[in-house]
């Protein structure tokens, strides 16, 4: 049992249960022993694969469409490039490499990275060497320059905490982390008092009268970044591009999981040992950022987005200067990131932008 499990415990024992939330930004983020605090979880000999780690092909099209969203806003000469979690900074350094093909985008662009890690802070240093564009890391997106903007998240959103409520008989209840009976173990436990009613006005409207076992999911801080990118954005020029995994419409369930060496495992177990992710619903985030004035384009699958940006071309491009290993290895990443039973299907993209600008690239 490590000692941040004993202090989660220690903590549950003495204050009663916590909010999901509470107990996975203290598993995601202790500063000694959380599981991204500490280590550089991403890639085939760690714990998870994102698509930025899959192939240059995801960063590059990414490159190209923050560089026709800056066109779309009129090339602004200073713009931010903000990126929200930025993992190894892969992603990033592919986006610039394509941009370089628009001297004029790289010339305007400053990189800001928010990143939570320290660990992975050093590795997108090391990965960002080479960058075209001066880089800094800010705490948050609220510290980058009021320029026109242009902000990337992949995976982002799906590590932010969320909180559970269960329909009982009695209406809502939230499920909690508290102890097992023994009082060895964390386990869900469910709260005894009915939820505040700003709480409950945070479940989709779609599931808010469902039937007894229904479990619904929050993310306390999706409104208030929805809120952010509408004030900023209508100040000046801006879009927000996510892609992450989960449904277009809300869905109720229970998808809090945990993942580490690529398996799955019990979320509550092992507190730093593992990510703690949920699906993100893309429909409470389209309607946040629609009460805060964004125009909102998607989701769309993140196939349907690859594909409308071009990354059959880019592959066969690829393909062309190799031999037989590689372009069959080009071939399999392309399934992984468009296949409808890989990341084609679940993973979504979705576009904030200011109100008034034209469509975005990939959302047709
Ligand atoms: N975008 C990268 C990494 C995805 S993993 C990729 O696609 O490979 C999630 C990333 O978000 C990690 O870099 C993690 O440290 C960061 N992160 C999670 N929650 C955060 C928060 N609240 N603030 C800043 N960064 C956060």
């Amino acid at each position: 049992m490590t000692a941040l499990a004993e202090r989660i415990k220690g903590r549950i024992r003495s204050e009663g249960p916590m909010t999901l939330s509470a107990f996975m930004a203290e598993a995601l983020f202790d500063p000694t022993e959380g599981f991204y605090a500490t280590r550089d979880p991403i890639g085939a000999g760690a714990d998870f694969v994102t698509a930025p780690e899959i192939s240059q092909m995801f960063g590059e099209l990414i490159g190209l469409w923050c560089v026709q969203a800056w066109r779309d806003m009129g090339a602004p000469p200073r713009l931010s490039l903000i990126e929200l979690g930025p993992g190894k900074g892969t992603m990033m350094a592919d986006m610039l490499r394509a941009a370089r093909l628009d001297p004029d985008f790289v010339r305007a662009a400053r990189v800001f990275l928010v990143e939570a890690s320290p660990a992975l802070k050093t590795v997108q240093g090391r990965s960002l060497e080479a960058s075209p564009c001066p880089i800094a890391w800010i705490g948050a997106v609220e510290d980058a320059p009021e320029t026109p903007a242009l902000i990337v998240g992949n995976e982002y959103l799906d590590c932010l905490p969320i909180r559970q409520f269960l329909m009982t008989p009695d209406g809502w209840r939230e499920r909690l982390a508290g102890l097992d009976p023994d009082g060895e173990r964390v386990a869900y436990v469910l709260s005894n008092a009915a939820p505040h009613p700003d709480d409950v006005a945070l479940i989709p409207e779609s599931l808010r009268e469902a039937e007894p076992g229904t479990v619904a999911e929050i993310r306390p801080a999706s409104a208030p970044l929805a809120a952010h990118l509408g004030e900023r954005f209508a100040t000046k020029p801006g879009r927000a591009l996510f892609i992450d995994y989960g449904p277009a419409q809300s869905e109720g369930g229970d998808t809090l999981q945990a993942i580490a060496k690529h398996e799955k495992t019990d979320p509550l177990a092992e507190p730093g040992g593992a990510d703690l992710t949920a699906r993100v619903d893309f429909a409470a985030l389209a309607d946040a950022a629609r009460a805060a004035g964004l125009d909102v384009a998607g989701p769309v699958t993140q196939a349907a987005f690859l594909t409308a940006l071009g990354v059959e071309h880019r592959a066969a491009a690829l393909s062309q200067k190799q031999e037989g290993a590689e372009r069959s290895k080009i071939a399999r990443q392309l399934f992984r990131l468009t296949g409808d039973d890989q990341m084609g299907a679940l993973f979504k993209a979705i576009c904030l932008s200011s109100e008034g600008l034209p469509a975005p690239a990939g959302f047709a």
